[in-house]
């Protein structure tokens, strides 16, 4: 489902934020990012999203390698991936149903049909009650869910979050979990980064940990690699 082979990223200047990282993650499969702050967990996030490029390597996602995608290719992986940024980039000029129809827009389905499966997103995630709201009177944990309903109203095959607890009490970073693990539970490729130990420890499952210069896969004992 995703695998990365001796990939590298820099930024400019900023030489080997990720330094030779190989991977594999198989459909089905819920895995943690882990590492400290700036370690490199959202540039792996954005380069399996596509939305970053990798310096070196190859990277595949979905049966597709990343730097060989047609511009045919691309609105397909978008819809593939569903994605949580730590800005959840909700819009605050429109209805928190608007913000779920947003990915939708651009598939070209009935407005009726869009708006069921909207209707759908907002419902998994538990926010049916606040489809007219405007995220900016939502919680914190609420716009979240709200941006996972907008990640997943495209029914992706990965979903990738970028510590989507963070700034959360206990108790909302539980539910927002529970979420992520109904959504793996059908199926759903789920990747989360994290740096919240206990949460993970407590979510026991497989954990992609990068540390200055390292990288280690919990699963790798196994001979994953
Ligand atoms: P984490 O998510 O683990 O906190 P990031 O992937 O956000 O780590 O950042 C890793 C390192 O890459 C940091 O040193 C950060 O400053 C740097 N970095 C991230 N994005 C960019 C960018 N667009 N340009 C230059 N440096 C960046
Ligand atoms: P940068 O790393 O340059 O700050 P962003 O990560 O903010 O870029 O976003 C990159 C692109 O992806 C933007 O065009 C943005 O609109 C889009 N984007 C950001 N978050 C999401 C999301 N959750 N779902 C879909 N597209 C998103």
């Amino acid at each position: 489902m995703i695998e990365f082979l001796h990939v590298f990223k820099s930024y400019g200047q900023e030489k080997n934020i990720l330094a030779d990282i190989t991977f594999q993650v198989t459909a089905g499969e819920f895995v943690f990012v882990a590492g400290p702050s700036g370690a490199g967990k959202s540039t792996l996030l954005k380069l399996i999203a596509g939305l970053e490029p990798a310096s070196r390597g190859s990277i595949q996602v979905n049966g597709q390698r990343l730097d060989k995608l047609s511009a045919r290719a691309k609105p397909y992986l978008r819809r593939a991936v569903g994605v949580i940024l730590q800005d959840t980039h909700l819009l605050y000029d429109r209805s928190a149903i608007d913000n779920v129809l947003l990915p939708l827009s651009v598939t070209g389905l009935p407005m009726s049909t869009a708006k069921s499966r909207a209707r759908a997103a907002l419902e998994k995630v538990g926010l049916s009650q606040k489809e007219q709201a405007n995220p900016i009177t939502l919680s914190g944990g609420e716009q979240q869910r709200l941006a996972i309903a907008r990640a997943i109203v495209n029914r992706p095959a990965i979903l990738i979050a970028d510590e989507p607890t963070a700034n959360l009490d206990a108790e909302t970073a539980q539910r927002i979990m529970s979420v992520f693990r109904d959504f793996n539970r059908v199926g759903v490729t789920t990747l989360i980064a994290s740096h919240d130990e206990a949460l993970m420890a407590q979510h026991a499952t497989r954990c992609l940990r990068i540390t200055q210069r390292h990288f280690a896969d919990s699963a790798s004992s196994e001979n994953r690699q």
